[in-house]
């Protein structure tokens, strides 16, 4: 049977699509349409065989995006009619605690998921908005749906529950779900393998650090705890979110600052993290300014580091026993600066760096570590299209 996926990500003014082979991993077509919705109408951009075709799109909607991808397809290739899709994978935020697994879709479960968008307003009404044109697309394919929060429903109570009132907490569903699932779950799977063990004899702690990042603690294939709560703006430093705070500081600036629940919302997701700290977002960007002798840059790179050195701690007491540090995303596959910056004096718990493999450039899945070194460190490219679809083909049953 054929194993190729067409893999969607509905956001609210972006749709990203591949179509991937799950059996070999290659994808034989990748694409974007861009500013749905816009005034200034949208663009399309759409890959085949290593050339980008790039053209201006009127996408007032999503199914105007699907319809675009389509064409594209028709246009451009492969043709979706002989390529052989078996499933759309759909990629989906929030879960909830409903949802532990990929699911195929029918009317109940997106229905579910529209329900949950009160827990991601941001996200989940484009991910449903996405399944729903894409149903209509392709009504003779499943459709499956893979949540950025199933691989982290395995947490127990004790690392998803906050201290605050039980009751409040259970009527507004509020507890920590994470985000990044897909990732942590391929990542760690390849980092068992690297480690040339089962996935269930392995205990990580995976750092997907890219604009969004987080942590996760994996004990034996599963995750035990990570850092992001109820929403992604929880744990790490990021591109614009704070991460960690004292929630006080939420009432401080509504009470003081006369700031809007959106204001806040708006600086604490938008305009704080590296950022906020810099004025800039970018990685490369921070580095380099801060190798230059600026002094934000300087302090934001000391603190994102400093804040992933404390859940490197954090994790090692979660889990006793680490076998791997799992580098992975934009930042985590590329900057040995922040690598080097994370793990530094963490030789007291057996984490010990090899600076030349450090530094060395690579595409490659690799260790990092020290040949002494008694916890490994890896860093290992994330594939999340290529997850979702694998995981589309499993709940289809290939
Ligand atoms: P997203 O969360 O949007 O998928 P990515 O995983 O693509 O993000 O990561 C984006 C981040 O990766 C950006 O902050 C970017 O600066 C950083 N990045 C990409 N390449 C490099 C590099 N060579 N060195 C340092 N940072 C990099």
């Amino acid at each position: 049977m054929s194993e190729r996926v067409l893999v969607v990500n509905s956001g609210s003014s972006s749709l990203k699509y591949q179509v991937i082979d799950a059996a070999d991993g290659s994808a034989l077509a990748v694409g974007l349409v861009e500013r749905i919705g816009g005034a200034g109408g949208g663009r399309i951009t759409h890959t085949v065989d290593g050339e980008a075709h790039r053209s201006d799109v009127d996408v007032p909607d999503h199914g105007a995006a699907m319809a675009a991808m389509t064409a594209a397809f028709a246009e451009h290739g492969p043709d979706l009619d002989a390529v052989g899709l078996v499933a759309v994978g759909h990629r989906v935020v929030q879960g909830g605690a409903r949802f532990g697994h990929s699911v195929e879709i029918d009317d109940d479960a997106l229905a579910i998921i529209e329900e949950l968008s009160d827990l991601a307003p941001l996200h989940n009404p484009a991910n449903a908005a996405g399944i729903r044109v894409a149903r209509e697309q392709f009504p003779d394919l499943p459709h499956v749906a893979v949540f950025d929060t199933a691989f982290h429903l395995t947490m127990p109570e004790v690392a998803h529950t906050y201290a605050i009132d039980r009751e409040v907490a259970k009527q507004h569903r509020i507890r920590r779900y994470g985000f990044h699932g897909t990732s942590h779950a391929y990542v760690s799977r390849e980092a068992a393998r690297m480690l040339g063990k089962a996935p269930e004899d392995v205990n990580l702690i995976v750092m997907h650090l890219g604009n969004g990042a987080s942590a996760c603690a994996v004990r034996g294939g599963i995750s035990v705890d990570t850092s992001m709560g109820l929403t992604p703006l929880e744990g790490l430093v990021m591109g614009t979110r704070s991460g960690d705070i004292d929630p006080a500081v939420v009432f401080h600036l509504s009470r003081t600052a006369g700031m809007s629940t959106d204001e806040i919302d708006d600086l604490l997701n938008k305009r704080s993290g590296v950022l906020g700290l810099s004025g800039r977002q970018d990685m490369r960007d921070l580095v380099e300014a801060a190798q230059a002798g600026d002094e934000a840059a300087s302090l934001a790179l000391e603190i994102y580091c400093y804040r992933l050195r404390k859940y490197v701690g954090a994790y090692t007491a979660a889990l006793g026993r680490v076998d791997a540090i799992v580098f992975t995303a934009g930042i985590g596959e590329n900057s040995p600066e922040v690598r080097a910056g994370a793990l530094a004096g963490l030789d007291v718990l057996g984490i010990e760096l090899d600076d030349a493999a450090n530094e060395a450039r690579s595409r490659e899945a690799r260790d990092i570590a020290t040949p002494g070194s008694r916890v490994r460190v890896l860093v290992v490219p994330t594939n999340e299209e290529l997850e979702i679809a694998r995981q589309s083909i499993e709940v289809i049953g290939g």
